[in-house]
């Protein structure tokens, strides 16, 4: 059979018999690229929801959040609005639309490589333009960037502790296959060399996560802003590292999956470590706010006087936008394990909602 038609289990399951066990990193950019690359995986019928598409609110916010930066910045001329991940394009649709009302109106590039999830941001941004990367962003006018469940889609590396050293963590096909069709183990070689010194002794099993096309990303986005102008804001669920943990997870029909049961069929996620990111854009000479809780800074940035408004002129739906603005900002729910970052450039304004 041809290597085209063969489902992405039976590909991968052919290079570990060809090459042997591949990484968990290898694994998930697998995983992530076949499952985005076939579906529309948002919303209450697909696998899992995001702030924008529970509330317009949140994108309104963050359209407003960049339009202050850049009218207190000069209103530099040639913005361009720029989208990591856009998804179905409703945040974009509901922040160009705040943007329009603080006159501010960029031109807008998505970068984005699922050919479906094109199509649907087209259908809300028909005007956006699409990009593979970074690289080939327009290399004139300042940049006001959003990546929102952007980063933990890219892969991570895991290493494991084991009674003969740091590990990395591989993927094998499974043994019995009861519980699915793969499974990690500890790989062959050392990588003690790999781990920072603080975690040599972690106890066995202890596992370490880094996300170098994480990293890669992030660098060229604030090398953008460096050299262009203008500001990204950088939200998803994760910590401040660096930190033990495995945060691989799958969701499947809004339920916990396992991650190596069948690849390509769950959303692959880990957890970001903002102060990985944060120190890309430091190296790159930005400035950077936060993280602050996602909670914390949509408030500081006026959610509640938002959903007053937006329940005055439609009283209908009063409690369903209540019902939002907590789900997106209550500590128990997306408030706290979202938090939002900021890069601005240094000549910039500083911007809201980090204080406090
Ligand atoms: N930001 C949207 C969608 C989040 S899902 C929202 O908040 O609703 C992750 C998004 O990142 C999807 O659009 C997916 O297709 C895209 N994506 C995943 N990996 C990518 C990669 N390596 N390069 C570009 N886009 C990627």
């Amino acid at each position: 059979m041809p290597v085209e038609t063969l489902s992405l289990a039976e590909r991968l399951a052919r290079q570990i018999e060809a090459g042997g066990p591949i990484s968990v990193a290898h694994y998930m950019a697998e995983a992530n690229a076949y499952y985005y690359g076939g579906r529309d995986p948002l919303g209450v019928a697909g696998d899992f929801i995001t702030a924008p598409e529970i509330s317009q609110m949140f994108g309104e916010l963050v359209g407003l959040w960049l339009a202050d930066v850049w009218n207190r910045s000069g209103r530099k001329a040639n913005p361009l609005y720029v989208e990591l991940g856009p998804g179905r394009g409703t945040l974009a649709a509901d922040a160009l639309r705040a943007m329009q009302m603080a006159a501010l109106a960029p031109k807008t590039h998505f970068v984005e490589t699922s050919q479906v999830l094109r199509s649907k941001q087209k259908a809300n941004v028909p005007h956006a333009q699409w990009h593979d990367d970074l690289d080939s962003l327009p290399s004139e006018g300042p940049i006001l960037a959003v990546a929102n469940e952007f980063f933990d889609a890219l892969p991570v590396r895991q290493m494991v502790a084991t009674p003969k050293g740091w590990r990395e963590r591989v993927v094998i096909r499974a043994l019995s296959g009861d519980s699915g069709l793969f499974e990690p183990m500890a790989g062959y070689r050392s990588m003690d060399s790999a781990v920072p010194e603080a975690f040599r002794h972690a106890p066995d099993g202890a596992i370490l996560e880094s996300s170098p096309a994480s990293a890669t990303v992030a660098y060229a986005l604030a090398l953008r802003i460096a050299k262009q102008g203008g500001a990204a804001i950088i939200v998803d669920y994760g910590y401040e590292g660096p930190a033990l943990g495995d945060t691989l997870q799958a969701v499947r029909g809004h339920k916990a999956a396992s991650p190596f049961a069948s690849p390509g069929e769950s959303d692959l996620t880990a957890h970001v470590d903002f102060t990985m990111i944060g120190n890309m854009a430091r190296q790159a000479g930005l400035t950077v706010l936060g993280p602050v809780g996602q909670g914390q800074w949509l408030t500081a940035l006026g959610i509640k006087q938002r959903a007053a408004l937006l329940a005055q002129r439609h009283p209908e739906r009063a409690e369903e936008i209540e019902i939002a603005r907590s789900r997106l900002t209550a500590p128990d729910q997306m408030g706290t394990l979202f938090k939002a970052m900021a890069f601005v450039h240094p000549d910039w304004a500083s911007a809201e909602g980090f204080k406090g």
